[in-house]
């Protein structure tokens, strides 16, 4: 059975850019996975990190997928490792996150993963990518539209900075 799995890319230390397309590269070679939709890349300020932390680049894709929601997240761990990721679970600057923030209609609440995401209604960062690929989301545990949790503020807090060719699948 094939699911679909929204993923958000992260990075806020050295090339950014570069780390969030090799991110890219390296999911698109993952054999059991097909990426469908890629957002435009955004750029906002750090949030709840110590003062002075890096400006953070974030991109939401799209993929279909055989994984499990375990095994995804084994494979995009695997990548944050060969893409120099240090101090998991520290709040801290990263070259790269990949997070998962939904899989199919799951709910997951496991000490190594929870879907949807447990950040993703409070971070306009996740939202704004993710509602570019499909407006018509829905949160799985609200019932309610993804879109539905974002204001106009929001929007001016997280710009778009490079507009991303359309993929789909
Ligand atoms: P964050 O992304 O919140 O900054 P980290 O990337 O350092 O945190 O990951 C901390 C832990 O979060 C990981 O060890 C992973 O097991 C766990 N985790 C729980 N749910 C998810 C999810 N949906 N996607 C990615 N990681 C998750
Ligand atoms: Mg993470």
């Amino acid at each position: 059975m094939t699911s679909t799995a929204y993923i958000l890319l992260g990075s806020n230390l050295g090339d950014r850019e570069k780390y969030l397309s090799s991110a890219m590269a390296m999911i698109k070679e993952i054999p059991g996975l097909k990426l469908c939709g890629s957002s435009s890349v955004y750029s906002s300020k750090a949030q709840q990190m110590a003062s002075g932390t890096p400006s953070f680049l974030n991109q939401a894709i799209k993929v279909k997928t055989k994984f499990t929601s375990i095994e995804l997240l084994t494979a995009l761990e695997k990548i944050e490792q060969a893409l120099d990721r240090t101090d998991k679970g520290k709040q801290l600057s990263r070259t790269i996150d990949l997070d998962i923030l939904l899989y199919d209609t799951e709910i997951v609440d496991t000490e190594r993963l929870t879907i949807p995401h447990p950040e993703l209604l409070n971070r306009a960062f996740a939202l704004i990518p993710v509602i570019e690929i499909d407006p018509t989301l829905v949160h799985p545990l609200t019932n309610k539209r993804l879109k539905d949790y974002l204001n106009d503020e929001d929007f001016k807090l997280v710009r778009q900075k490079e507009e991303n060719a359309p993929v789909s699948c």
